[in-house]
Formats: C-alpha cells, structure tokens, sequence
C-alpha cells in the first residue's frame, strides 16, 4: 500500500495508525487539513474487507471533511478516524478507551464524535480519557446525537433542491426513495412522513425496514432496487460509494440528495452525473453530500465552541441551506456540475 501517492492522499497533513493489541484496536485517524481550525469529523467501525479499504475510507472521510466544514462556514479543520471491526461485535470499552488515548495523542488538533457504528455512549467512553471529543449526551455544553441536525439539514437541503430543480419546494406527495434506515435514514423518514411525502425504502437490516413500513406507511424495496426506484429525490443515508458507473445509468430519481458521506466512487463520477442531467433528465440534479450533511458537525461545532443556544445552531443550518442554494443556482446558472461549483467555493474559503 502507498501512502504519500495514494489516490486519496491529496496532501494529508498527519495520518496516525494507531493499534493496541491488548484492547484489539486498529485505527486509522487521518487529519487532511487544520486550516480552518482544528480538524473535526467522526469516527467510523465498520469491518473493512481490507487494510486498504480502512486506509482509502479514511482519507476520503477526512478530506470531506475539510470541504464539508469550509462549505457549511464553519472555522474547523478536516479529519476522520476509522477502527476496523464489528461495532456489533468487537466494540469494548477498553476498545473505545485505547482509540481515545490515540486522539489524545493527537494533543487536540483532531476532535472525534460519533459517524457509522459509534454512539453517543461509545463517545462518553472515549472522554475518560481524552477531552478531545464532541456529540457526548453530558458534560455543560454537550450536544448529543448530531443524526437529528443532520437529517433536518439534509431534509432543507432537499427542499431546497426540489426548488431549484422543479420550482416547488413542497414535498406532499412526493415520493422520495431512502437508501439506509440508521440513525440519520430514520430521522429523515420522519421530516419527510410529517411533510407528506411518500416513501420507499431498504435496509440490509429487515427489522429496521419493517419498522419504516409501520411508523411511516413506507413501501420497502430490496436493496439492490433502491436507487432505480422512480422517484422524485434518491436519498442515499447508508454508505458511500453508491453513484457508480452502474447506477447512475439507471437512476430512478430526478434529484440525489442525501447524508451519506463520499457517495460518488470516483471524482469523476460527478461528470457522469451531470452528463446523464443534460442527456436525459433535464433537470436532473445531484447534490454534493458534503454541502448537504454539515447538520452533525455543526451540532458537534456548537459543543466544540461551549456554546447550547439553539439560535446559535439555526443560524448555521440557515446558512448552510443558503449556500447550498446558491451552489446549485449557479450549478444550474452555468450548466456545470454541483459539485464542482462546491468544491471551488472550499476553496475559496480555504485559500
Ligand atoms: P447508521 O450506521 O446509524 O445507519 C446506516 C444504516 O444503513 C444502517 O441501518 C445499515 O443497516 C444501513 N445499510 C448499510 N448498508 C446498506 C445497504 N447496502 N443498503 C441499505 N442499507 C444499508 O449511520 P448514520 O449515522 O445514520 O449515517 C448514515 C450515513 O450518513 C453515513 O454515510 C454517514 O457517514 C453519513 N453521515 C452521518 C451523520 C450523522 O450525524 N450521523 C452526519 C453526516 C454524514
């Protein structure tokens, strides 16, 4: 594996493998760039099939990160951290004491919460022994699960969308397709059901689909199906990855907004995304995830900053809508790619 010249490198500040034979930890943290502030993201467990795979989804992680945070205005840097394993099976809390000891190392330039296989319990585990770490449910100025803000985030950002993309921002009788029904996925499903919008739905995990088809009405599809589900919005909230040279082809949905972090396989992929708008749909619309799903961090900000005022954490919501909106206007405006046009206005803020 090579480091320095790997694809996802793009000029990492620190990359800190951290392992404890004892507590069973292997741990990727990855800083991209401290710029902005001191670099803020979550930490992910998934079993990774793979080294590699744990090394690239951390690199990848982190540098969207660093977009995500300039994007949304907020005055922290990018990093992510990574443990390979099970959440369901390997998790310990000397597991989640032995990662907070290697955040600690880090003597603050990286602070960690929770993303994919980690909670706010693991997060209190991990302040044992660092107070480097944020989206704790105690502590004066403790913010909790950041997956509410994320989701009222990506649900505005997908309003937002519908608006720029068809000229109604009304999400009544829509049908939007969520792919993930976790601690984001729910939530969401939630906004939209209240805003009467009809869902379909899949989760690897059956007991979450058949939750959603009893709290929200929704109709559950297999989850190879989703993303061909003709709909108005594709919510992807399960893994990244998804818009690929197999799917994009065959979308079902107008617009792709959802939390799910790092959705296109490739850069170049946002290429093909905005080809397949002009080619088929013509208002076809992808929103870069990054300047959809700032909800979390800037939850996680708020607590980050000591600061509890909600007027505090609606101001930036508001403001991060707002400059999605005008991405996806001039996107529209100049007939290129969102995401290029959110890329760009990083960094601007970052130079
Ligand atoms: P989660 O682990 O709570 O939920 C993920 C869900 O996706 C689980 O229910 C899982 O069973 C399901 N899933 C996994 N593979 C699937 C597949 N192939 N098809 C369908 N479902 C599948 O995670 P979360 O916190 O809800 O985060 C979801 C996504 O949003 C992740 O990509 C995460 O990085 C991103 N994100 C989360 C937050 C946050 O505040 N939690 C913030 C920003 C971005």
């Amino acid at each position: 594996m090579s480091l320095f010249s790997h694809p996802d490198f793009d000029g990492h500040e620190r990359v800190l493998f951290a392992h404890d034979a004892e507590a069973g930890l292997k741990a990727v943290i990855a800083i991209h760039s401290t710029r902005l502030g001191r670099a803020a993201g979550g930490c992910r467990m998934w079993p990774y099939a793979s080294e590699d795979e744990a090394v690239a989804d951390a690199l990848r992680l982190s540098r969207g990160m660093t977009y995500k945070n300039a994007v949304a205005g907020l005055d922290l840097g990018g990093g992510k951290a990574v443990i390979v394993g099970d959440p369901r099976t390997d998790k310990t809390p000397a597991l989640m004491r032995a990662f907070g000891r290697a955040v600690h190392d880090l003597g603050g330039r990286y602070v960690t919460a929770e993303d994919v296989g980690m909670s706010v319990a693991d997060m209190e585990i991990v302040r044992e022994v660092t107070p480097h770490v944020a989206g704790l449910a105690s502590g004066p100025h403790a913010s909790g699960d950041p997956s509410p803000v994320t989701a009222r985030g990506v649900f505005e950002g997908m309003r937002t969308a519908l608006l720029v993309a068809t000229g109604s921002d009304d999400l009544a009788g829509r049908t939007v397709a969520v792919q993930g029904l976790g601690h984001v996925g729910r939530h969401l499903c939630a906004l939209l059901h209240a805003a009467g919008a009809r869902l379909v739905v899949s989760d690897i995990d059956p007991a979450r689909v058949a939750d959603a088809e009893r709290a929200f009405d929704a109709r559950a599809v297999a989850p190879d199906e989703i993303a061909r589900v003709l709909a108005d919005v594709y919510a992807p909230c399960a893994l990244g990855g998804v818009l690929d040279d197999a799917s994009i082809p065959r979308l079902g949905a107008r617009i792709v907004a959802g939390a799910a972090n790092n959705q296109l396989a490739r850069p170049e992929h946002a290429d093909a995304l905005h080809a397949r708008g002009i080619l088929y749909v013509p208002d076809f619309l992808y929103v870069p995830d990054f300047a959809l799903n700032a909800g979390g961090i800037i939850n996680v900000a708020r607590e980050i900053e000591g600061r509890t005022d909600d007027a505090w954490l609606a101001q930036r919501l508001a403001a991060m809508v707002a400059n999605l909106a005008a991405i996806l206007r001039e996107a529209v405006d100049r007939d290129v790619s969102p995401n290029a046009v959110a890329e760009a206005f990083a960094r601007r803020r970052l130079a």
